[in-house]
């Protein structure tokens, strides 16, 4: 059949105009977003690494400079060590005055009691007396002694907090209290950046804080989840995953003896102290949470730590919607996990 040229011309329009829809992705769905990743940033005594997929470039740039200003928010508030936070200056002076404190800081001291209820003070904000202790003891290689733990231990429990939600002040019932929050505080910071990446345009993110992670929505290459590698505690194995964990949206936590401890003696203690007995965590050598918002999984996975295996699996399976991944310690390394745990498991 003979083509004129203006068929000939219409071909060739047409093959351009399918090639140039190809190359800027309206066939091609994982061109249609842009993924921006923002490399480990240090904070927290530790690091946060956020990755944003978002239509542009530019949306997702801003979406991780936006959650960065949260994280950053959040430690300057809460912050245990810097003597300009807010929980500095409420722990200088909260036994001889109430001290109002901000909304956001007040949110996380509520939510930190909340827990100490939950868990019968396995989780306890008012920790900070004897994780000072412990810390001083590490730098003089000594254990605590008993008067000292019985000392620092009568300056802890959360049920000696006063709290006011009109006025939003809070007060110590014994003197020389301290409010660590320490162990719920990444969480929180997780959950507000993955907020603020939503209302900011991002179609999804990861955003991890020193390992506690919170994902969501749209996934990198377009994979089918996000993908999330457990570190064995096992530091010996050859194995350094211990799992991977798939999920479509949702946070994990992980609170271990294995990164953050004290050596005394050459023996490593736990970073995570037990209110009722002053000493060091010592039932787990890891605990992984798997649940909705990050604050929860943060505190619980703290708090699971110092339940131990059998009473943690019964806190975590009465939740709705948590999960659990425990491992015993050194030599066993034996894995306990609640009845859900095996759906996120890769
Ligand atoms: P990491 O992610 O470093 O393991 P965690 O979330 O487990 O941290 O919290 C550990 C921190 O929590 C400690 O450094 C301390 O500030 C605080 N903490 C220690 N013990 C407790 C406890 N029983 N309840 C609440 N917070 C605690
Ligand atoms: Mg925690």
């Amino acid at each position: 059949m003979k083509r004129d040229n203006k068929s000939y011309i219409l071909i060739v329009f047409a093959v351009i105009f399918v090639l140039l829809f190809l190359h800027f992705g309206i066939f091609n769905e994982r061109a249609e977003s842009f993924e921006a990743d923002s490399g480990s940033r240090p904070v927290m005594g530790t690091f946060a690494r956020v990755i944003v997929i978002a239509a542009d470039e530019r949306v997702a740039e801003a979406c991780i400079e936006a959650a960065f200003e949260w994280i950053y928010k959040i430690d300057e508030l809460m912050s245990y060590h810097n003597p300009d936070s807010e929980i500095s200056r409420l722990n200088r002076s909260a036994f001889e005055n109430p001290v109002k404190v901000g909304s956001l800081t007040y949110q996380v001291i509520k939510k930190g009691i909340e827990f100490g209820r939950l868990t019968d003070g396995a989780f306890d904000v008012t920790i900070g007396p004897l994780v000072d202790l412990w810390r001083r003891c590490a730098d003089a290689n000594t254990i605590p002694t008993q008067q000292q733990l019985q000392e620092a231990g009568s300056r802890v429990g959360w049920d000696k907090l006063s709290l006011e939600d009109g006025e939003q002040t809070v007060q110590f019932a014994v003197d020389g209290m301290q409010l660590d929050l320490g162990g719920i505080a990444k969480g929180f910071a997780i959950d507000k950046a993955i907020e603020v990446i939503k209302e900011s345009g991002g179609l999804g993110a990861l955003v991890d804080i020193g390992g506690d992670i919170r994902c969501y929505g749209k996934t990198p290459k377009g994979q089918k989840y996000w993908l999330i590698g457990l570190q064995n505690p096992d530091l010996e194995s050859e194995k350094q995953i211990l799992f991977t964990l798939k999920l479509s949206a949702g946070a994990v936590a992980t609170s271990g003896d294995y990164q953050r401890f004290v050596l005394i003696g050459g023996r490593h203690y736990s970073h995570i102290i037990n209110q009722k007995t002053g000493s060091s965590a010592e039932g787990l050598s890891g605990v992984t949470i798997i649940t909705d918002s990050a604050t929860d999984a943060d505190a619980l996975a703290t708090a699971v730590s110092v339940m131990g295996a059998e009473k943690g699996i019964e806190l975590i399976e009465k939740s709705t919607n948590a999960e659990a991944i425990m491992v015993s310690p050194a030599p066993e390394y034996k894995i306990t996990e609640t009845s859900g745990a095996e759906k996120f498991i890769k």
